[in-house]
């Protein structure tokens, strides 16, 4: 059943929270450079265990990290870090070159600033800061931009402390201890947050491409992946609110709108499905029984897999709930599914329920005994959860409040997204009373004076920067816009400063090439700017060919052929003499002489595919098409004075 109703925008609150890495010399809080640390000098251990004051009045998500049992080990780098991001030395005071940037963005968007600006400590507790909080200052507050006409209100403008990064997200995580980088934390941050938007998910994006590009005209924030992340509130019809957290790229932006979209308008048709069956919310769950010795027996891999460690399987009923858990009112969006991820947040992926048995092994014998020692009736479904034995009653309770709210549809929580668009429950929404002043670090005073002068400072309109760029390297507006809204631009202006290499060329390599190689699957984020650099700098010393360019790009993202000088070594025209070249030239025309004779000059492009397909890389196209003219002609006119 599809509903396209669902994904009518007047339906739906949209809330864009922009956050942005600054371009900085140093950290926000500290004299750190920015930098990628992958070496570490040292590494330290946290138990996570958050306050009863910091954790405010019954803050769900609080309550819900607690529950889950998690050391975090953090990872430091003398390049990157000092000892205030270990927080065993007090912050320094704020990096006045990134304040001056936000107050300047905070200008550009029409934003009122306070007087005095205060340091403020927001409560994390991720583990994703080593101090348990987020240190943010608020810069701005009631803004506006203009997008296709459509005026769109900015709630705030804050200058943030970046967080550490995760090390250990994507596996399966079975010791419960999470590593973070501490590389990232510190790096100033500024975050835009958006009134909500009721319009298409194109407008939407829209939105945030025009404020990235407005940060960007600044030329002061850092470009690539994870430089800019957007967080989505979305809600449907007044429901609750679903932040999905860290959109990394613009083109996910709708995705996740339309998946969302379609995930809360199914919630809810889930929420009508056990109205209408009239199922008494108070008492629909039953009969929570230890089944693990029963599972014992069986020859599921997947069962004795689970129950190798100091493990347990519990099962319970859920009354009335039969086909309820498989139901789908749209494809993938199925209440079985959200208490998957549910059991999986706390590193579980031990959950089966009857709608998707007999499978895993389990066989249909064994779901027939699961019932009756289980009791239930015809209507009902059971859940087995297996898992070590401290984490499987947190894991129930959590089941449970999550299957009582599916009475009501939406679940106010927090979601992390997939390159498709798709969202993945991580934790229970955070309250709002989690901010408290900052003793350690001085107010902030603003006079109307600075603020005149750092509004001459504001970026020139979008239009206007690329018409500069255009004339500036007399390039088309596309290539201009490509090579703007990359990642690439300060290298290309690198480049171009540097060679004599045609500044289209460049482009086409930095953007269409890479983009290519992207969508192939390759990771071209292992591709440094000095690497990128490097390859232009030696074609413009005739080292290597502009047709080598692509394919030594993809030989160093296959992670094959050893370091870019080999590549280049095996690549280069070094070694490829003059006289090779027209040995090959003339082997390929000797042969091809049966064609020859019949097409004349028109076996070129034959002749020229032949001779790519030696040279290809090792010497520009150009040359060989050169000296190949050169010698067919030659060979032509010999051929017809031998025939005279
Ligand atoms: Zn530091």
């Amino acid at each position: 059943m599809v509903n396209n109703d669902a994904l009518n925008p007047d339906k739906h609150k949209v809330g864009l929270e922009i956050h942005q890495q600054l371009d900085s010399k140093n950290k926000l809080f500290c004299n750190c450079k920015i930098t990628d640390s992958t070496k570490h000098d040292f590494t330290f251990k946290r138990i996570l265990h958050p306050t009863q004051s910091e954790m405010g009045s019954y803050d769900q998500a609080a309550i819900f990290e607690s529950k889950k049992i998690r050391t975090v080990k953090y990872l430091s780098s003398r390049t990157s870090n000092c000892l205030i991001e270990s927080d065993e030395e007090p912050p320094e005071l704020v990096n006045a070159e990134a304040l001056e940037l936000v107050l300047t963005i905070s200008l550009a968007l029409h934003c009122t600033i306070e007087d005095e600006l205060h340091v403020m400590r927001k409560i994390v507790i991720d583990g994703s800061n080593t101090t348990g909080f987020q240190r943010t200052i608020l810069v701005g507050r009631n803004g506006y931009l203009d997008v296709d006409g459509v005026r769109v209100g900015i709630q705030s403008i804050c200058l943030e402390e970046d967080a550490a990064r995760i090390v250990n997200e994507d596996k399966d995580n079975e010791n419960d201890t999470k590593i973070f980088a501490l590389d990232r934390l510190g790096i100033p941050l500024i975050e835009i947050a958006l009134d909500p938007i009721s319009n298409t998910p194109l407008f939407v994006t829209n939105v945030a491409q025009t404020i990235g590009r407005l940060l960007r005209a600044t030329k002061k924030v850092a470009r690539g992946l994870g430089s800019i992340r957007q967080d989505v509130n979305i809600s449907t019809n007044g429901g609750a609110v679903v932040e999905v957290k860290g959109v990394q790229q613009l083109s996910q932006l709708a995705l996740v709108i339309e998946y969302e979209a379609k995930r809360q308008d199914g919630l809810n048709q889930i929420a009508k499905e056990l109205k209408d069956r009239k199922i008494d919310e108070s008492k629909f769950l039953d009969s929570i029984t230890d089944v693990t010795d029963f599972m014992k027996l069986s020859t599921s891999k997947i069962v004795k897999k689970i129950l190798s460690g100091d493990s347990r399987f519990m099962g319970f009923v859920l009354r009335d709930f039969s086909g309820l858990l498989s139901f789908e009112p749209y494809p993938g969006i199925r209440l079985g599914k959200e208490l998957g991820e549910v059991a999986k947040s706390y590193g579980i992926g031990g959950i089966f329920h009857s709608d998707e048995l007999p499978n895993y092994g389990i066989t249909a014998e064994e779901v027939k005994s699961l019932s009756s020692i289980l009791k239930i009736n015809k209507n009902d479904a059971f859940v087995l959860v297996g898992g070590p034995s401290v984490l499987v009653n947190s894991v129930i309770s959590e089941l449970s409040n999550r299957i009582r709210r599916a009475f009501s549809g939406v679940v106010a929580e927090t979601r992390s997204v997939r390159l498709d668009g798709v969202t993945v429950f991580s934790r229970p929404r955070p309250g709002s009373s989690r901010m408290y002043p900052e003793t350690d670090i001085p107010y902030i005073s603003i006079n109307e004076h600075r603020l005149e002068e750092l509004s001459k400072n504001i970026p020139r309109p979008w239009n206007e920067v690329i018409d500069q760029i255009c004339k500036k390297y007399l390039i088309n507006r596309t290539l201009a816009e490509n090579i703007f809204d990359s990642q690439y631009f300060s290298l290309f202006e690198n480049i171009v400063s540097h060679t004599s290499v045609n500044p289209s060329f460049i482009i086409s390599k930095l953007t269409e090439d890479l983009v290519s190689l992207e969508r192939q699957g390759y990771d071209i984020s292992i591709l440094t700017h000095n690497n990128l650099f490097y390859l232009f700098e030696q074609l413009e010393k005739s080292k290597i060919s502009k047709e080598s360019i692509s394919i030594i790009l993809e030989k160093l993202l296959r992670k094959e052929g050893g370091s870019i000088d080999e590549i280049i070594r095996s690549f280069g025209s070094e070694g490829v003499t003059e006289e090779d070249i027209d040995g090959i030239i003339q082997k390929i025309i000797a042969e091809n002489e049966n064609i020859i004779s019949q097409k004349g000059m028109d076996s070129m492009g034959l002749l020229m595919g032949r001779c790519m397909s030696i040279l290809r890389g090792k010497v520009d196209g150009e040359k060989i098409n050169k000296k190949l003219v050169t010698k067919l002609t030659e060979h032509l006119e010999g051929s017809k004075g031998s025939k005279m």
